[in-house]
């Protein structure tokens, strides 16, 4: 079969690779329909040392089940199914709290012999506890939002819960990629009665206004900060949704957190540490978040994306083929695009 994989820094080959099927009697192997390309497929794209066996790439995709295992129970040959970006048995005591990406018999997509999600086939893992089959045909038009539940719209949903996002409070989301606008559209759905985007992109903004931001903001760093304090009345945003991971962002996030406030964070972080240690002490800022347990979330969101209350698959700007991929990885680094949906 095909699949895409990363050999370095801007180096994206589709590439023959062993066939995907059944190991364990816990899998179940998938025709994939749709995937994606993530901003966080972006780090090793700038980044990776050359390595000629390279990386299975993908973590976002929706596919046929063609064959599961003995052990199988929840899904069958036929289903259309959503995987998240993390597989998860279901059953440990960390699936039971909701903390999927903790499992432990779970993994990531494209390491340690487990397939990329941007190809034309994956083995899933502990199927059961990872797949979600989704009610209806391949070729809905829902397959767009339907494509963010394995990824963004749970990331930019965690963002929201983690930053405590309540009816009626004010909300900032720091960051305005494919994350920061899942992340406004949650916390319009958690009830925020102001949402105040920090953001620049002329094209993204308007999405964003158009998802229920209130406000934007498109300074940066302290004037960044200085401009929600005004919008607040000096007060501060009740909950800071930090969708982008530099340092810079998180220390503007922590800055415009009021006292008694909650920052969460869902950007992938670039640095080590966690700034404004003395500042966040002496507010009471609740510093949450993490990566998100995106397979909790699925059940959650599944009725609002079939039922259209949310549309986070408009985040989808740009469609490409497999042999796309290499230039849909492109388009996104060089900000033509906001995200690539993948129709293999
Ligand atoms: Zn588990």
């Amino acid at each position: 079969m095909r699949a895409t994989v990363m050999h370095g820094a801007g180096d994206v080959r589709i590439e023959t690779v062993p066939d995907a099927g059944l190991i364990e009697p816990t899998d179940a192997l998938v025709t994939i329909t749709r995937a994606c390309i993530c901003g966080s497929d972006l780090w090793p794209y700038r980044t990776m040392p050359q390595d000629e066996a390279g990386n299975r790439m993908g973590h976002e995709f929706i596919g046929r089940v063609e064959a599961v295992g003995a052990d199988v129970t929840t899904v069958k040959p036929g289903d259309l199914v959503v995987a998240p970006f993390a597989y998860s048995d279901g059953t440990c005591v960390f699936c039971h709290e909701g903390l999927h990406t903790s499992c432990l018999h779970g993994g990531f997509w494209g390491r340690n012999g487990v397939d990329g999600g941007q190809g034309e086939a994956a083995r899933i893992p502990l199927a059961d506890g990872t797949l979600v089959a989704l009610p209806v045909g391949e070729d809905d038009a829902l397959m767009p939002s339907l494509l963010t539940l394995s990824d963004v719209m749970g990331t930019g949903h965690h963002a929201a819960v983690s930053a405590g996002v309540e009816p009626g409070k004010t909300a900032a989301v720091i960051g305005d990629g494919a994350v920061g606008l899942c992340a406004v559209i949650a916390a319009r759905r958690l009830g925020a009665e102001r949402i105040i985007l920090l953001g620049r992109h002329p094209d993204r903004i308007a999405l964003a206004r158009e998802f229920g931001a209130t406000d934007v903001v498109s300074e940066r760093g302290e004037e960044a900060v200085e401009r929600v304090r005004e919008l607040t009345g000096g007060l501060g945003a009740h909950s800071v949704l930090e969708c982008v991971g530099m340092e810079e962002s998180l220390l503007t996030a922590l800055g415009i957190a009021r006292p008694g406030g909650a920052v969460g964070r869902v950007g992938l972080p670039q640095g080590q540490s966690i700034p404004a240690a003395m500042m966040t002490f002496y507010y009471n800022v609740t510093v949450g978040g993490g990566v998100a347990p995106a397979r909790a979330y699925i059940e959650e969101l599944l009725p609002d994306v079939l039922e259209g209350r949310i549309e986070p698959g408009r985040v989808f700007d740009m469609t490409v083929d497999l042999d796309g991929v290499p230039d849909g990885y492109r388009a996104m680094n060089d900000r033509e695009s906001i995200k690539v949906m993948v129709n293999p």
